[in-house]
């Protein structure tokens, strides 16, 4: 029996008579860009989020650059980030001619360490960008307080996290000043291409990132500063608006998977670092929404080609960090030691996740990983 990785025509049939409809609404409508598919999407999303602006954006990857640019982040400054994530966290930095500083990430929850930022922080540092990575927000009490000791702002990187449960209770985005979130098919709430939003409580910020979305434009033909082409497309906003209400069940099914998996590799006692939920015990039911789960194993590139050729698709999210990248090289803090990073890099493997799964096929993996596990330690 394969096991995909992502099957996103499991969740497309599911839908398809509403999904369908709202193609056909907004083909038959030719509104295509913003308008009023957008001014719902924001609107419930703020609402879920718990924030007072939410602000549909052209990607997760945008939305990274436009809190950069709306902090008027620019050359000479320095912008902290785990060197463990996606590259567009950094990325994002580089591109408005800043300088990220790269820092080591917690071992257990694979998050940023607040105690590195702390050790991170310059004059010159002028953002924090922690990533609340695979769906489990990062320590956000200790990295709020290391950034209102210095008055630093904070752009949460929530592209993996929409609905994360800090252990308080808020949802993160919510947290510091922006947050920035993705609508890639492969992200919990998927569009049908790209798709992101930004989140902020601050009033001025919102009309600024709306400024900032559409090449700083306000009123029409009129631009007191430059911004850029950073829009959401009205068929991603009417996708997402058919998704979002299914999006708490999908973080259920997510969430039983990992319980099973945690309960199978418990019992199948292995040399596999499970996920932690950190904040497990604090009562929320989305404090970690799994988008991905991800174990760390020792042999994982060979183990990863043997449950390829058994059928089982995963991932390695990330084999490179940050400071072993190529276009990284002159980054100075890419000359430091990031022990833990490199070791979660050349370890981690993420394991099918997606809510559609069947019990059967967690049992196959994990028994696959078992028998391979078995005889090449034995
Ligand atoms: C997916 C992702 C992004 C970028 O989002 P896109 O919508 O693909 O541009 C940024 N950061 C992290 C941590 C991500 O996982």
């Amino acid at each position: 029996m394969p096991v995909p990785l992502l099957d996103l025509k499991l969740q497309y049939r599911a839908l398809k008579t509403e999904l369908d409809a709202a193609l056909i609404r907004v083909a038959s409508s030719q509104a295509l860009i913003l308008g009023p598919d957008v001014d719902a999407l924001e609107r419930d999303c703020a609402a879920y989020l718990g924030v007072k602006h939410a602000i549909g954006v052209s990607s997760g990857t945008d939305a990274l650059v436009m809190a950069m640019m709306a902090l008027n982040i620019g050359p000479g400054d320095e912008v902290i980030t785990p060197t463990f994530s996606f590259f567009a966290t950094a990325g994002a930095v580089v591109r408005v001619g800043a300088t990220p500083v790269f820092v080591d990430v917690d071992p257990i929850t694979m998050n940023v360490s607040p105690d590195a930022i702390a050790a991170a922080i310059t004059p010159r540092t002028k953002a924090i960008v922690p990533v609340h990575l695979f769906g489990q927000s990062a320590d956000m009490d200790a990295i709020m307080a290391i950034a209102n000791e210095h008055g630093i702002p904070v752009v949460e990187d929530a592209a993996q996290a929409i609905g994360t449960q800090y252990k308080d209770g808020r949802r993160v985005g919510s947290i510091g000043l922006m947050g920035c979130f993705s609508f890639y098919p492969t992200k919990n709430l998927g569009a049908f291409g790209d798709a992101g939003l930004m989140t902020t409580n601050d009033d001025a910020l919102a009309i600024k990132l709306k400024q900032l979305r559409n090449h700083g434009m306000e009123p029409r033909y009129y631009h007191s500063f430059v911004g850029g082409n950073f829009r959401i497309d009205a068929i991603q906003a009417a996708v997402l608006n058919v998704k979002l209400p299914h999006l708490a069940s999908w973080h259920e099914g997510r969430r039983r998977n990992a319980a099973i998996y945690d309960r199978l590799f418990a019992e199948a006692d292995l040399p596999v670092v499970t996920p932690i939920n950190a904040y497990a015990a604090s009562g929320f039911p989305d404090v970690h929404i799994y988008n991905q789960y991800t174990i760390v194993v020792d042999g994982r590139d060979a183990l990863r080609a043997h449950l390829q050729s058994a059928g089982i698709g995963t991932e390695v999210y990330y084999p490179v960090p940050f400071h072993r990248q190529e276009c990284f090289r002159d980054v100075p803090s890419s000359r430091n030691a990031f022990p833990v990073s490199d070791h979660l890099a050349a370890r981690v493997l993420s394991l099918p996740i997606f809510p559609e799964l069947q019990p059967e096929q967690l049992e196959e993996v994990v028994a696959t990983i078992a028998e391979y596990l078995r005889t090449t330690t034995a």
